[in-house]
């Protein structure tokens, strides 16, 4: 049965961190809704036009597109054992779309993690984030440096500060996420879903949490 796991947490909680090596723990893709969108604002697509106001303001994409985004990402063969999901589902109505898909491709969501981090840590934590262009590996220039300033350590691709990290965005992006997307969390524990994890820890022990929740999961 292949397994799917939600990353759930705050911008800045460590969902993007935590899915990398999740996805290399477990062998799963890492689908990652913002990447996604970057990728395609990044080559001028259609999408990438449709979706770039919405990011810049830090508001949420719309369902509609976000979900049909996501339905194709998951129809891909490298799904067919399962997929560490970073930033989807934020909104109830994309949860019911997620177990809809899964549902049509004979599966379910494994569990969610919740990666819990106070707001001042995010704050910090957004304004010092840097990003490479290559694959979106995630680093910070005080937390989590990259062994040489500006340069990715697993590509060698250059590294970038992104647009919705300016500390406005940063509070509309966490005010978006208490009203829209902090509901799923009691939505997922009503399941029967839900691990909850100290996000406020060392890179590395969170990382050994989320893998113990994982090993502790109901099948
Ligand atoms: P998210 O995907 O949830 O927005 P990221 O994984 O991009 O979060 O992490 C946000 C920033 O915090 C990055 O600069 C990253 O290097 C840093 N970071 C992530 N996890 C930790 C941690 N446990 N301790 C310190 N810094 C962290
Ligand atoms: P992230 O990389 O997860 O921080 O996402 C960056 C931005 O992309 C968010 O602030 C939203 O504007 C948009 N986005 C990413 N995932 C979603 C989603 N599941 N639903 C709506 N918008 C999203």
């Amino acid at each position: 049965m292949a397994t799917f796991y939600i990353l759930l947490g705050a911008p800045g909680a460590g969902k993007g961190t935590q899915a990398k090596n999740l996805s290399a723990a477990l062998k799963l893709p890492h689908i990652s809704s913002g990447e996604i969108f970057r990728e395609n604002i990044a080559a001028g697509t259609e999408l990438g036009k449709a979706v770039n106001e919405y990011i810049s303001r830090g508001d949420l994409v719309p369902d509609d597109i976000t979900n049909a985004m996501i339905r194709e990402r998951l129809g891909r063969e490298d799904c067919a054992e399962g997929a560490i999901l970073d930033g989807f589902p934020r909104t109830m109505a994309q949860a019911q779309a997620l177990a809809h898909d899964l549902h049509e491709l004979d599966s379910h969501v494994s569990a969610v993690l919740s990666i819990d981090v106070p707001e001042d840590v995010l704050v910090s934590r957004l304004s010092g984030r840097w990003m490479c262009r290559e694959k979106g590996h995630v680093y910070h220039d005080v937390l989590n440096p990259p062994c040489e300033p500006g340069v990715c350590d697993t590509d060698g691709s250059e590294l970038y500060q992104r647009e919705d990290d300016k500390p406005e965005t940063v509070a509309a992006r966490i005010q978006v996420y208490l009203s829209q997307t902090a509901p799923l969390i009691e939505h997922f524990e009503e399941l029967g879903l839900l691990h909850r994890v100290n996000g406020d820890q060392e890179i590395e022990v969170v990382t050994e949490s989320l893998q113990r929740a994982i090993a502790e999961r109901k099948p």
